[in-house]
């Protein structure tokens, strides 16, 4: 007879894995991946980080490591490193013990399991996430059926913050509906707000009683520092109030495979905190019951060694100013060569990525005649870029602006 899952349409694969896809595919010697957002060296290569690798060997040297089950939620060492590297490791909501953390997988699977747990047990089921936003948002919250919504957050005009914008939504959310706010380096449009911004969006957030979850996937790549990209995340636990945060190791460690991430809940009072806990397990054990041991091993060696944690830094200071550099050799580049508009903007924008002005079938262009994959909405991963092949991306745009 027929098949029971006969009526299963086929439904296209996710935008940003088609383009990695059709990259792969295309045979050209020319071509030029700015898609998927992954860190790559100046020679186009992905890139292992020194100290990531140093903290493998000793895993590997040390006898002592066994494979068994970890406890439900993690390592628990790697829980409270984690907590320390987004809040300080003299936070006083550590201290008090007011935080949840728990090994996730990967900065998906934190957000993931914090959508489920608002949707269990939150009394308001309304999301709102920035416009636009990383793409894989609104899946989460979909998934829980719960009601996504957006805020505005870029400018197109400005290639900037549409901060007025942003603050009047703020002001007509429902209370105590969940705010997503990525906590810097924002996927895809390189746009954060600045420290003074997130003071009057936190105290706006705090009036209306709204609750802020975080998103960090970038902490280091943004500013070259570490301490200096958590602060958004930092200001709102200050203040004692609660919020939720996602932390992912894919990006600033470059262990995208590995799948290392954390889900950290602030809570008013340790009580509070450890009744979550014991709601998280729950929601954990029923979905693959405890996350594999050897990506969050590598971090946990990292981050306790003050010589590994400092070599970090150094390799992440290391990417950043590659990226910065990368910036203002395009924006010079295309200025040199005349290519009409202001690029500037792509010297102002962050961390891993920057939106051009690209109309699709400007994007269209650069594929079919340069074979230059990027995103439909003109997003560019910085990193998949080097200074050798600056040029030939500029011809690209040049072409693709002044048609052809
Ligand atoms: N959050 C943001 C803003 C991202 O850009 C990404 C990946 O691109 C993720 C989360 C999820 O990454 P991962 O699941 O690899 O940690």
């Amino acid at each position: 007879g027929e098949s029971v899952f006969a009526h299963l349409p086929l439904v296209p694969d996710p935008p940003v894995f088609a383009v990695m896809a059709a990259y792969g595919k295309d045979p050209s010697p020319l071509k030029l991946n700015l898609g998927i957002g992954v860190y790559r060296s100046e020679d186009g290569k992905p890139f292992v980080l020194n100290v990531v690798r140093r903290a493998e060997q000793l895993l590997v040297n040390d006898m002592s490591a066994n494979k068994d089950y970890l406890p439900i939620t993690g390592i628990t060492e790697f829980n409270k490193l984690s907590a320390k590297l987004i809040l300080a490791p003299d936070s006083p909501a550590i201290r008090e013990n007011r935080v949840t953390t728990v090994q996730c997988l990967s900065g998906t699977g934190s957000l993931r399991l914090g959508a489920e747990i608002l949707a269990k047990f939150y009394h308001q089921q309304t999301v709102y996430i920035p416009q636009p936003t990383y793409a894989n948002h609104p899946n989460f919250f979909y998934s829980v059926g719960q009601t996504v919504k957006t805020y505005r957050y870029y400018d197109p005009r400005t290639h900037g913050l549409d901060f007025q914008g942003l603050v009047e939504d703020l002001c007509s959310m429902p209370s105590g509906a969940v705010v997503l706010f990525q906590a810097c380096g924002h996927n895809p449009t390189g746009v954060d707000p600045t420290i003074q911004q997130w003071e009057q969006i936190r105290q706006l957030v705090r009036s209306r009683k709204l609750l802020p979850f975080f998103d960090s996937a970038y902490q280091g790549l943004v500013s070259g520092d570490l301490e200096v990209d958590a602060q958004s995340v930092r200001l709102f636990v200050a203040d004692g109030g609660e919020c939720l945060v996602a932390q992912s190791y894919s990006k600033v460690m470059g262990i995208y495979a590995e799948r290392v991430g954390a889900l950290s809940i602030v809570c008013k009072t340790a009580e509070v905190a450890s009744n979550v806990e014991s709601q998280l397990k729950l929601l954990i054990r029923a979905m693959y019951s405890n996350p594999p041991i050897h990506g969050a091993s590598i971090v946990a060696a990292i981050l306790k060694s003050s010589d590994m944690y400092n070599e970090w830094s150094r390799e992440l200071k290391m990417m950043n100013d590659r990226l910065t550099r990368l910036r203002q050799q395009l924006v010079d580049a295309l200025s040199d060569r005349g290519t009409p508009g202001d690029w500037s903007y792509i010297t102002k924008q962050v961390g891993m990525y920057a939106i051009l002005s690209l109309n699709p079938d400007q994007v269209q262009f650069l594929t079919r005649k340069y074979h230059i994959y990027i995103s439909s909405d003109g997003r560019i991963n910085m990193a998949g870029l080097s200074s050798k092949r600056v040029p030939y991306f500029v011809d690209a745009i040049h072409a693709a602006v002044t048609g052809g």
